[in-house]
């Protein structure tokens, strides 16, 4: 249906409040991305089949999780290009490097994060001391940028291939979100005593990062039937990394274990208060595109509260019946274990 679409539509569409990149097919995704990209061409000059090239091995190159694959990729290049789009701020170069560096910073992820990677000795952990999975979606996109008629940055000038590159790899390596927490307080206290300042290179750094988190939780900022979906794809994966630590004789944490379904609301207020609002408030702040996505986790952080009580009176009045049948001479069927997991069904 978007076939024909010109690259000013793409753009008009995609930076549009409304518009939901998880909306698209695989194909459409591509598409907006070949489009969004051309729509740089001012300062990439690069040929069209070699944007399609890119884009379809950036696509083959996200494996089939659940959640962090290419629907993922494609939606943070979304949201991080409708949030830069309209700041003066940004030169197109940044843009562009934004735009990349989204739809490439998830690249060959494999369903697992960084401390399960460290904790199974993965190969991965041993070749990089810090983020060593966005070491690798880094090292994937550059792989990706080396093939023959895939490189989009060849026409540009050494000088803007240089910037690029080096833009595109601090923002995929911001994305490690143990860094978020050290970023956020740097740049909370630069806006509340008004010392941040545009014109210095590590200010803006320091909000790209933050910008580029903002992009990556998107997911918790849809309106709440569409985030309610992706948090089922997110704990799915969550879920199959649990079972693998499982296996390998380890507890999993209560976010990863599928015997602790009535933990999910409460983690997704948690995450929601301390992590995902935080974030998009400072970002709102200088860029104020952020704005809807503020909005829709608002109303998604009440609407995980209210699953969350529901989720406590159940477990109390779970702790209640089995207390009565402790102390009830006539036994009732015991509800414990995994069968009193599954009972909590959100
Ligand atoms: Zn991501």
């Amino acid at each position: 249906m978007y076939t024909n679409c010109s690259t000013t539509i793409w753009n008009v569409h995609c930076t549009c409040p409304s518009f939901s990149p998880y909306t698209l097919s695989n194909d459409e995704k591509v598409l907006s991305s070949v489009k969004l990209i051309q729509s740089f061409s001012g300062v990439t000059k690069c040929e069209v089949d070699d944007i399609y090239r890119f884009t379809l091995t950036v696509r083959k190159n996200y494996r089939a999780v659940p959640y962090h694959n290419w629907t993922h990729g494609y939606s943070v290049a979304q949201t991080i290009y409708r949030l830069t789009w309209e700041c003066d701020h940004f030169c197109p170069l940044e843009k562009f490097s934004f735009f990349v560096a989204g739809l490439c910073h998830d690249l060959d992820h494999r369903g697992t994060n960084n401390q399960f990677l460290v904790t199974s000795c993965a190969s991965l952990a041993a070749l990089y001391s810090t983020s060593p999975l966005e070491y690798h979606h880094f090292n994937q996109t550059v792989s990706i940028l080396q093939q023959n008629g895939m490189n989009i940055l060849k026409n540009m000038s050494s000088e803007d291939y240089k910037t690029v590159l080096a833009n595109i790899k601090h923002y995929i390596l911001a994305t490690d979100m143990a860094k978020f927490f050290g970023t956020s307080k740097k740049l909370n206290t630069q806006a509340t005593n008004g010392t941040f300042n545009w014109a210095n290179p590590e200010h803006k750094l320091l909000l790209s990062s933050l910008a580029m988190n903002g992009a990556d939780l998107n997911s918790t900022a849809l309106p709440w039937a569409e985030a309610r979906l992706k948090t089922k794809e997110l704990f799915d994966e969550f879920y199959a990394m649990g079972d693998s630590e499982r296996q390998a004789g380890r507890e999993p944490i209560a976010l990863m274990d599928r015997l602790k379904l009535d933990e999910q609301p409460r983690t997704q207020v948690e995450f929601l208060e301390n992590v995902s609002i935080p974030c998009l408030k400072l970002v709102n702040q200088f860029l104020p595109e952020a704005q809807p996505y503020l909005d829709h986790s608002f109303e998604n952080l009440d609407h995980w509260r209210e699953l969350m009580k529901e989720s406590e009176k159940k477990r109390a009045c779970l702790i209640r019946m089995n207390a009565e049948d402790m102390e009830s001479p006539v036994s009732m069927p015991k509800i414990g274990g995994v069968e009193k997991a599954k009972s909590f069904r959100l």
